[in-house]
């Protein structure tokens, strides 16, 4: 494994009835809040009531900023960090998923900075400050909640970048697994698909030496596959909703790939998808990995043999390690297909009328990928082979 240091300030806040945290959590930061919040849902679930009442009984002075969009964009974060420098904003609350906090972040660091937020995405500059960052988070996906990280889309460009930075870690996140029973089936999957990805970005590297970390993906990986279909056929369910949510955070908050330097080429590939026809990112995501696994599984067939043997239980009776490792990859194709993953870009009616511009724009910052370094000529048999 790589020499690493390791160092996550986010404090989880985790369980039934935890959003009581907000009463001595948001009085540290200060009085003046912007609440942020997506499209409705946490106005139909009642949610919204209860963190206002609770703002209410603090005497806390409440800004809001509604309707963050699924894959958030950056007019939006203008108007947030336009609110916070015109009314003093002292802390950031999001609740909502993965798209909210997101967005959120952006807002924290951008009120903190002359020039526009879009330098940080561009890698034009580096967050120096942010404001604080508090989160009530509604569904398992991203791991958002325990890490650095922000993907914002600029509609302008037709561009979602990725960006990061220590300032951007939630100082405080709320989970409660009751907070995710409104989630519906369809978001539940990306939410699911999106965990198991972030853990193959991890999983798919170069380094030896790394059984501590392999071990840790593979149960994160049983995990998620031994539950998904008891949840989608269960929504409501309060153990199945905690396993996968506190799945969602392992998946992405620095603690499965310490000594790893992640993969992260399948994401980038996504990104660009979504930049251009707006899909959720866990159905992206459920298109493209498995193509992204076949197109790579020259490089390193030991690696896709064990995920088969070890994650998918498939049988090695006399096979060659290659068929084993199709196996493994078929098997992961069924299984997303079982529970009601999308599998073709048609299933979002894309075509192939705008692969290549799609393809330049994952390779705006070059070629990229650590396990396997992809071009533009990889990232278009990837797309055709997902049409
Ligand atoms: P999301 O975009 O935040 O939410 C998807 C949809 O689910 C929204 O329509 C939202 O509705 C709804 N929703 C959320 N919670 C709900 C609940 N409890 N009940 C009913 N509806 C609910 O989804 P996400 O997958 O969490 O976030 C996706 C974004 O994160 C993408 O832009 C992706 O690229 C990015 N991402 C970030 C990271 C990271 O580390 N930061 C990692 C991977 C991906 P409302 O708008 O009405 O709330
Ligand atoms: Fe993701």
């Amino acid at each position: 494994m790589n020499n690493f240091e390791y160092f996550n300030p986010t404090k989880l806040i985790f369980g039934k009835g935890k959003l009581e945290a907000l009463k001595k959590e948001v009085p540290h930061y200060g009085s003046k809040v912007l609440l942020v919040y997506g499209g409705g849902s946490i106005k139909r679930s009642g949610l919204y009531d209860k963190v206002i009442s609770i703002l209410q009984e603090l005497g806390t002075e409440v800004t809001e900023l509604s309707g963050v969009e699924p894959n958030p964009r950056l007019s939006t974060v203008h108007k947030g960090v336009e609110l916070c420098k015109s009314k003093g904003i002292e802390l950031v609350l999001a609740v909502g998923g993965g798209s909210v906090l997101d967005c959120s972040k952006a807002i924290a660091v951008g009120a903190k900075y002359d020039g526009d937020m879009w330098d940080f995405a561009e890698r034009k500059a580096i967050p120096q400050n942010a404001l604080p960052l508090g989160t009530v988070l509604t569904m398992a996906a991203t791991g958002s909640e325990m890490n650095g990280n922000s993907v914002i889309s600029n509609e302008a460009t037709e561009e979602k970048l990725g960006w990061g930075s220590i300032l951007a870690y939630p100082a405080f996140s709320i989970l409660d697994p009751e907070h995710t029973f409104s989630l519906p089936k369809d978001q539940t999957v990306y939410g699911m698909v999106d965990i198991m990805s972030h853990v193959f970005e991890h999983y798919f590297h170069k380094e030896s030496n790394t059984l501590v970390q392999d071990e840790f993906c593979e149960a994160i990986l049983r995990t998620v596959i031994e539950t998904a279909p008891k949840l989608i056929a269960d929504l409501e369910n309060y153990e199945y909703r905690e396993t996968i949510l506190l799945s969602g955070t392992f998946a992405l908050n620095g603690m499965l790939n310490m000594g790893l330097s992640g993969d992260w080429a399948t994401h980038n590939i996504e990104h660009a998808v979504s930049a251009v026809y707006d899909i959720p990112h866990g159905g992206g995501l459920a298109i493209l990995f498995p193509n992204w696994m076949r197109h790579n599984l020259h490089h390193d067939v030991a690696r896709f043999k064990r995920l088969a043997i070890n994650v998918f239980g498939v049988e090695i009776n006399g096979k060659t390690d290659h068929e084993i490792a199709e196996e493994g990859i078929a098997a992961l194709r069924a299984f997303w297909d079982s529970i009601g993953a999308p599998s073709r870009l048609a299933d979002y009616e894309i075509d192939d009328s705008k692969l290549e511009a799609m393809a330049d724009k994952a390779v705006r910052f070059g070629p990229f990928g650590n396990f396997a370094k992809l071009n533009k000529q990889d990232v278009l048999e990837i797309y055709r082979s997902s049409l």
